[in-house]
């Protein structure tokens, strides 16, 4: 059988949707990508800067919150001062690190990088979606697929596209790695 990859890919990091007491609505909220470190005699915190879309209110996530300063390791210190990309990353793409302040994360602008690909013969697709982007199945294969919402739910209930494990097409979104069958009949969708 061919084997296709696909890969979601984030085109921003996680839109943060939050209440604005300034704006006095729930707006979006926008990673700074900077930490903020503040310093006492004996403790630590840590934060990740986020910014209201509309006003610029800033917002702390905790990163750190009262730690002893050798409670964090000197590397990772020395990232949060530098702004290490990859450390903002490292939370900033962290749905359940967002969720644990209590603050939703949005749906980011993403793309699906990965082959193209006709019905002509039975195909098995992997999709990886490392930061789990709440992206229903349905609307990764259509996009990547260019079928319309008609299209999709024909080839479903006609079992030409089916996930392994089964799992419900019309409503379940990508996990981190998500396996589809797509079984080709010749002509047909050419
Ligand atoms: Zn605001």
């Amino acid at each position: 059988m061919k084997k296709v990859a696909w890969e979601i890919q984030s085109l921003s990091l996680l839109p943060v949707l939050k209440y604005c007491k300034k704006c006095g609505k729930k707006n979006v909220f926008v990673c700074s990508e900077q930490f903020r470190i503040n310093a006492q005699r004996k403790s630590l915190d840590v934060w990740l800067i986020y910014k209201c879309s509309s006003c610029n209110t800033t917002w702390n996530a905790d990163v750190y919150s009262r730690v002893v300063p050798q409670a964090i390791p000197q590397a990772l210190l020395d990232g949060f001062c530098k702004n290490d990309k990859e450390l903002v990353k490292q939370y900033a793409m962290d749905s359940s690190f967002l969720q644990n302040h209590g603050v939703e994360a949005g749906l980011p602008k993403y793309s699906i990088l990965g082959e193209r690909f006709s019905f002509s013969e039975d195909t098995e697709v992997e999709i990886k979606n490392q930061y789990s982007l709440p992206i229903r199945i349905s609307s990764a294969v259509r996009e990547k697929l260019h079928l319309s919402q008609r299209e999709y739910l024909q080839l479903v209930s006609e079992g030409q596209i089916e996930s392994v494990p089964g799992q419900n097409l019309k409503k379940a979104k990508l996990k981190a790695r998500t396996v589809l069958i797509l079984k080709g009949k010749k002509g047909k969708f050419l």
